[in-house]
Parts: structure tokens; C-alpha cells; sequence
């Protein structure tokens, strides 16, 4: 049987440590794990921390990010690769959004609704977050977040309160490191892969992967 192939949507986070260097490797594990292809990562974007009592001005500030790719993986073989990988970089799970060397989520996995003790997918929180909009319109300016529309249209509703990064070393999936101008108005194409267009957006209503309901998964 040959095994469908997926596009997703995968959200970085670091507020501790070297946070761009985490990134980038983190990155650089998923692109070679096998039955991942594809990977685009964005320019990293610098955010005042999110708890889960709002915005903490004083809290280590985050980098964030997001990347592209296709999977043959389940949606949990998946995640139990994020999961390895974040923990590989030291992430220790305490608080709920507190500090952390390394946050992997997925935000969407092709137009799959998942809602279980482990994964709730669309990612309940994507539309609300700058941090992971921002980089999206970055990769992909026509993205559209399946069950809420246009993200360049979410994102103006909510505001965008990233900052671009000047020299992120974001890994941009062709094995070079290059800093990651986050300057959308100037920004082209991330160089060694095709343009991200609509239909390399996982929430992009083509084919196989296409949307099969607009559920807001409830968390
Ligand atoms: P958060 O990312 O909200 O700060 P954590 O990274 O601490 O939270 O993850 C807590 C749990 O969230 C994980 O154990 C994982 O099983 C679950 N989870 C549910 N949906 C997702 C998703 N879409 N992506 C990543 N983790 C998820
Ligand atoms: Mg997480």
C-alpha cells in the first residue's frame, strides 16, 4: 500500500536558552527524519511571552516560527516525533505556556479534524496567534487556516505584534543557514524550493488533503 502523503503545518517556540540555534536544529531533525519531506521553514519572529495569564512583558521573549512539509507519519507517529525532538532539547513539561527551550506544535495536518486526549487539530489556538500567523503569511501569503479563512484577514483582525528578525540562522530546508529577514514587504520566496503557493498550504482545499469539515475542534 503506498502510504498518502500529507501537508502540514508545524508552529517553533524558544524562550530559553539559544533560542534561534534550537530552532535551526530542531529543524534541521525534522527535515532529515524519514517520512518528512518538503521542509520550508519561515524567518523566525521575535514575541513578547504569552501566559496563561496574557502577555508577560518581563519573561524571556520568545522566537517563533513555522514550517511547511509533507508526511507519510500519522498524525501521532508525528507528534511523538515533536515530542522526541523537544525533549531532546531539554524541554521539561511544568507549567502550562511557561518558559520553554523548545515548543513543536502541529498546527494543521492536511485538512484532518483530530480531537483526542493527545492532539486536538486544527491547532484550537492558531487563530488567535500572532506568532504563528505572522510566519505563515511569511512562507505563504495566500495561507488560509481551514475553519477560519484568510490569514493575512485573521491577522489583521488580532494585529501583528512580532517583530522580524535581522539574522534569525533560520533553516530553511535546503541545507543552508541564512539569516531569516522577516521583513515580509521585502521578503521573496525562501531560496532552494519552489514558491510556497495555496496548494502547498495545508489548509489549502485540494486534493486528498483537502478540508472535510469546518469542526472548531473544542479545547
Ligand atoms: P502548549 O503548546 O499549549 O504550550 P504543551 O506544548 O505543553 O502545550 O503541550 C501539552 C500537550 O498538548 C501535549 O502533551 C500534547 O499531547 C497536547 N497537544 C494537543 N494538541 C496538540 C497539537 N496540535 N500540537 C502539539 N501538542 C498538542
Ligand atoms: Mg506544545
Amino acid at each position: 500500500m503506498i502510504a498518502q502523503v500529507v501537508p502540514v503545518l508545524l508552529a517553533f517556540g524558544a524562550n530559553l536558552g539559544d533560542r534561534g540555534e534550537t530552532i535551526s536544529h530542531a529543524q534541521e531533525e525534522l527535515a532529515q527524519t524519514p517520512g518528512i519531506t518538503g521542509f520550508q521553514a519561515s524567518p523566525l519572529r521575535e514575541t513578547i511571552a504569552l501566559t496563561t495569564e496574557g502577555p508577560d512583558p518581563d519573561a524571556p521573549r520568545y522566537l517563533n516560527g513555522v514550517a511547511l512539509a509533507q508526511t507519510t507519519l500519522s498524525p501521532h507517529e508525528l507528534l511523538d516525533v515533536l515530542q522526541r525532538i523537544e525533549r531532546r532539547h531539554g524541554r521539561v513539561r511544568d507549567t502550562q505556556w511557561g518558559d520553554r527551550t523548545l515548543d513543536i506544535d502541529l498546527i494543521l495536518y492536511g485538512g484532518k479534524v483530530i480531537a483526542d486526549e493527545r492532539l486536538t487539530v486544527p491547532h484550537p489556538r492558531a487563530h488567535e496567534r500572532d506568532f504563528v500567523l505572522s510566519p505563515w503569511l511569511d512562507l505563504d501569503p495566500n495561507a488560509v487556516l481551514m475553519g477560519h479563512g484568510r490569514v493575512t484577514e485573521l491577522l489583521q483582525r488580532i494585529g501583528d505584534t512580532t517583530l522580524p528578525l535581522d539574522d534569525s540562522g533560520a533553516y530553511h530546508g535546503d541545507g543552508s543557514f541564512s539569516g531569516g529577514e522577516g521583513n515580509r514587504d521585502q521578503a521573496t520566496a525562501p531560496t532552494g524550493a519552489a514558491a510556497p503557493t495555496g496548494s502547498a498550504s495545508p489548509a489549502a482545499p485540494t486534493g486528498a488533503a483537502a478540508p472535510t469539515a469546518n469542526v472548531r475542534a473544542s479545547q
